[in-house]
């Protein structure tokens, strides 16, 4: 066992939850998790103030679990959670806790599924019930006894349950458990009406909460990025393209994290290597050494395996997964910026974790701005200006070297010095895109940010958005049809029924000539009769949609 997992170690936990834990790939326990864990171990009732990202949800799966019999087949703890997402990913993280404790099941119980197998569940002997209140209280009315053996109660994201009104619910589940039972209550906020529920249902609670004092970030732009969760590596890959950098630090949770993406950049041909609790001690030394010589310019990284990390060399760092509290954000963006340089943190965000992004601007007191995607133009202008700056020092003498060679091989070859120069740069770039439209083809489509109508604070299930099925290559164009593209999209505002009307009232062309539109984040491509083309993109030089120029092109994809 390394020495970061003796935090878990420490914590009095069963040990197949700890070996589980372990094997799951945490270090080191979340403070939410370091100081509710012995709180609900001893059996105290509880209301921790976190929000999604702090590692809530083990920090009262992991001493439930340890405290439940698995021997006896009855339901011994119910976990409350607002909506069916978050009920399914607690039942998710219940069983990976679980894994190495034989006969514990659990059962997610949730309106939408047919209630003969959850009620079936739960009477096999599910020890762990996780519910969202109206599906309860559904079962409840066809069997009362249903929640009689619970002795552990956590009601999950309490003010979410609250808002979405489930209030009623929660009294007549309150009254079908013992009263014996241990109560613990997580929520984001605590308005009156939680102090309300707690004061009328908890016993002598124990409050947690990670408290924040405010902390100072100088020197450093802070900007995010919303993603969905698997997008991120893309996502990583894209900015890596634009930002410029010396040495980068990346953070993850999870020690398979950083082997994930540190192998995904050396794929892609960055210098790059992983940092985590697993990896020996002088070796870890020799890859902090590698990354202040410039062996390495990127390092992806656990908390745990970064503390202490000083290397002049980082001008960036990329929080991919969320920090668990803004302290540990705050520590982790001082990788940068050292010694009075400028340095840049970038922060992924996914759609439920925007408030913990809130929770770091007001402990900072400082904005972190939204940044988007680079599109492909973006990325073509970078890939541009790097060729040129790797070629521009050579210029100056390559001519008094190289000069008569150039001459000899243009008159062997019997081309012109263009031609071969153009050569040249395909095998010095090694087949690197370097077309926008070769660059879109090359690049997943990833939306440049999170669908607005998301909500932040009740649980998306981070699902894949439009984005992610517009990851197909163009369809095959149909015969006589030419594909165009504007450089508006979505993100300009831009809908299908937009782009079709500004070019049939401005083209003058009839319904059917045009053919299938889509709108993509950054972009967009129409397809258009071949017959009369450039005519009409002269006639279309003008057209602006939604306020902006329309600049229709016929785009190539080679
Ligand atoms: P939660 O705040 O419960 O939604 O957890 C957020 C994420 O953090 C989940 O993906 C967990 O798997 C992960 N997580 C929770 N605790 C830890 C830990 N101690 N180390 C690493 N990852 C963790």
């Amino acid at each position: 066992m390394t020495q970061e997992t003796g935090g878990f170690a420490a914590l009095d936990l069963h040990p197949n939850i700890v070996a589980a834990v372990i094997a799951t790939g945490y270090e080191e326990p979340s403070a939410i998790q370091q100081q509710s864990i012995p709180i609900i171990l001893a059996g105290h009732d509880m209301i921790g103030q976190a929000q999604t990202g702090t590692g809530k949800t083990a920090a009262f799966a992991l001493p439930i679990l340890s405290r439940i019999d698995p021997a006896k087949r009855e339901p011994q703890a119910l976990i409350l959670a607002p909506t069916r997402e978050l009920a399914l990913q607690v039942a998710t993280a219940f069983e990976t806790y679980a894994k190495q404790m034989p006969g514990v099941t659990v059962v997610a119980v949730y309106g939408g599924a047919p209630m003969g197998p959850q009620l079936k569940a739960i009477r096999n002997g599910a020890q762990i019930v996780v519910a969202t209140p109206g599906r309860l209280c559904d079962h409840l009315r066809r069997d009362e006894k249903v929640l009689a053996t619970v002795n552990h109660l956590v009601l999950d994201e309490a003010d979410e349950m609250l808002k979405l009104g489930f209030m009623d619910d929660l009294e007549v589940i309150f009254k079908a458990m013992p009263e014996t039972r241990q109560t613990v209550l997580f929520s984001a906020t605590l308005p009156q009406s939680i102090r309300a529920i707690a004061e009328r249902h908890l016993k002598d609670p124990k409050h947690v909460k990670i408290q924040s004092k405010t902390q100072t970030v100088t020197a450093i732009e802070q900007a995010h990025l919303l993603v969905h969760a698997d997008q991120k590596t893309s996502a990583v890959l894209s900015l890596l393209e634009v930002e410029d950098f010396d040495a980068l630090i990346m953070f993850v949770r999870t020690k398979q994290a950083t082997l994930d993406l540190a192998s995904a950049l050396e794929a892609k041909g960055y210098k790059a290597a992983a940092l985590n609790g697993d990896i020996a001690q002088n070796q870890r030394e020799r890859v902090i050494d590698s990354l202040k010589d410039g062996r390495l310019d990127i390092v992806v990284a656990t908390d745990v395996a970064a503390r202490g990390l000083d290397v002049p060399r980082i001008t960036h760092v990329f929080n991919v997964d969320m920090p668990y509290d803004p302290e540990s954000y705050v520590h982790r963006i001082g990788r940068t910026g050292r010694a009075g340089r400028e340095g840049r943190a970038l922060l992924l965000v996914t759609p439920r974790e925007r408030r913990m992004l809130q929770v770091i601007e007001r402990v900072t007191g400082q904005k972190v701005a939204e940044v988007r995607l680079p599109d492909s133009q973006a990325v073509l202008d970078a890939r541009i200006k790097k060729l040129t700056n790797s070629l521009a020092p050579l210029v100056a003498d390559a001519e008094a070297s190289h000069g008569d060679l150039l001459d000899r091989l243009t008159a062997d070859i019997g081309c012109t010095p263009r031609a071969l120069a153009a050569a040249l740069l395909r095998k010095a770039t090694n087949g690197q895109a370097l077309t926008l439209a070769a660059i879109e083809k090359e690049r997943p489509l990833v939306p440049n940010s999170a669908p607005r109508g998301d909500r932040t604070d009740r649980p998306s299930g981070d699902r894949p958005d439009r984005g992610d099925r517009e990851r197909r290559a163009p369809m095959p164009l149909a015969e006589g049809r030419a594909r165009c593209r504007t450089a508006l999209g979505a993100r300009d505002g831009i809908a299908a029924k937009n782009l079709l009307g500004a070019i049939l009232n401005e083209g003058g062309l009839a319904r059917e000539a045009i053919g299938r539109i889509q709108v993509r984040d950054s972009f967009s491509l129409v397809e258009l009769p071949e017959d009369g083309l450039e005519r009409l993109l002269a006639k279309l030089k003008d057209t602006r949609v939604a306020g902006k120029q329309l600049k229709l092109r016929r785009y190539r994809e080679d």
